[in-house]
């Protein structure tokens, strides 16, 4: 952690204890108003990878007044807010119908809404270890590709569940079938396949994996939390967006964030399962305890009915066709500035990305590009293995003018990297996800953990009590 990560440290009172006197609401608000608006600058330009799928404030205005009506609302007590019931249902079903659900002969498919795309693997991961389990399966297994996202691994460490990860074609980024068939045994529950991958943008050969998957009897899960509510839209544009659904025999869960392309605040997500019997097996209960028979259909408890009315109401309001046009212009952005980097013999997008892409360069260490593209406002994320950028294209840089700007700092990177390479200099970048930290050292396990901790304090140095 440096300064620059407690910039509001020297402005505004910094707390360490609940204030003895409360503070007036319109302070409060004038204080969150100031951070909020100030932040909301750096990626209005449109030059920030990901993270602001919508970045309409129109948009979000009408989801908080959707919030607001049910923030305060526990959907765990259902008596109370049936409301709660007729939407999450109803996101479920949207999602499923949106993912081919109606092409499912042999099951009943259904779902559940998380928080996120973590929370959504999460589900799944446990629902395969569960049914496994009630079938007498124990100490199972999960294969992914080595791009599958990790929260993958987050979930197998959680559950107990062993994660092999299996490399990828360096040329293409995608897995190859066989090397998955390589590492099933008689103890995988279930292998995995990215539509699309975080890291690359590139869909993994899912048909061929489903099919793997049903001749070995085992399941699979495909990571369509980043791809989900856009792809669908790419395939129905003309895109070429291969069948990555419920529409392929194999596949028994999805994975697809409300919270990413489907405009939705974060905090929310669907999984979706080919059939009850999947779901069901994660289901918590228990009966007899004093407090009242107890249960829960997911690992939350209480939440806020404020999320449900929010990506049910992003997700009538848009309809099909808001977000076909989204995925259009998204889809147009993305293919002129994958031309761009295209136009230098420098850089090389890696595999075949859809609407988001990554690219390297075997001239230079791409993280020049990067330093010097932060200097004119751009954020990407850095990948390593190779060293790349990453850059998923959403609504704030189909906006007139990003694409523009993009080729013309561009231009200036691929000649200040040549600059610095040939000085033998090397690149201030360092890879971490989520972010490109400046002047920092690699991530040694010492450094990261200093990040997180840096993340849940109030203060650089500053000793504890002070
Ligand atoms: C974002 C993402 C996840 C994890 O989702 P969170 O919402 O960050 O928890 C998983 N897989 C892919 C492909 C993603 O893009």
């Amino acid at each position: 952690m440096s300064s620059t990560d407690f910039p509001y440290a020297d402005r505004f009172p910094v707390h360490r204890a609940l204030p003895e006197r409360g503070t007036p609401r319109e302070e409060v608000l004038a204080e969150v108003r100031q951070m909020a608006t100030e932040e909301d600058a750096f990626w209005e330009t449109g030059k920030c990878s990901g993270t602001m799928y919508s970045g309409d404030h129109e948009h979000y205005r009408f989801l908080t007044e959707a919030f607001g009506m049910f923030a305060h609302v526990n959907v765990l007590q259902r008596d109370m807010c049936p409301s709660a019931t007729k939407m999450e249902g109803e996101i479920i079903a949207m999602a499923l119908d949106l993912l081919h659900a109606e092409a499912v002969s042999e099951g009943t498919p259904c779902g559940l809404v998380t928080t996120g795309g973590s929370g959504s693997i999460l589900h799944a991961m446990l629902a395969y270890r569960e049914h496994a389990a009630a079938r007498g399966r124990t100490d199972v297994n999960v294969v992914k590709p080595e791009t599958g996202h990790p929260a993958f691994d987050k979930a197998c460490h959680l559950l107990g569940i062993e994660l092999r990860a299996v490399p990828v074609d360096p040329a293409t980024t995608v897995v190859d079938p066989d090397r998955v068939a390589a590492a099933i045994d008689d103890r995988t529950v279930a292998i995995v396949g990215s539509a699309c991958n975080y890291g690359y943008g590139t869909i993994d050969p899912i048909a061929a994996l489903a099919g793997l998957a049903q001749e070995r009897g085992v399941g699979m899960h495909v990571d369509g939390c980043l791809g989900g509510f856009i792809l669908p839209f790419g395939e129905e544009l003309g895109y070429d967006v291969p069948v990555f659904d419920f529409r392929l025999p194999g596949v028994t869960s999805i994975s697809a964030d409300t919270h990413k392309y489907g405009y939705a605040f974060k905090g929310s997500s669907t999984v979706l399962f080919r059939d009850t019997a999947l779901r069901d097996a994660q289901y918590f209960h228990l009966p007899g305890w004093t407090g009242g028979k107890y249960m829960s259909p997911g690992i939350e408890g209480s939440r806020s009915g404020g999320l449900l009315a929010a990506t049910w109401a992003a997700m009538v309001q848009l309809g099909r066709e808001g977000y076909r046009t989204y995925a259009a212009d998204i889809f147009d952005t993305a293919e002129a500035m994958k031309d761009v980097v295209r136009s230098y013999r420098e850089l090389r997008i890696l595999g075949s990305p859809t609407f988001c892409f990554s690219f390297t360069s075997d001239a230079f260490d791409i993280y020049h590009v990067a330093d010097c593209m932060r200097g004119r406002g751009w954020r990407f994320n850095g990948q390593q293995y190779p060293n790349a950028l990453h850059m998923a294209v959403t609504r704030p840089q189909t906006r007139p003018g990003v694409v523009d700007s993009f080729a013309v700092d561009l231009a200036e990177a691929v000649v200040y990297a040549m600059r610095k390479e040939a000085a033998g200099e090397q690149a201030f970048s360092g890879a971490i996800y989520g972010g490109v930290p400046g002047g920092m050292s690699p991530a040694a396990e010492e450094f990261i953990v200093s990040v997180m901790d840096g993340m849940l304090d109030t203060e650089l140095s500053v000793p504890p009590g002070s």
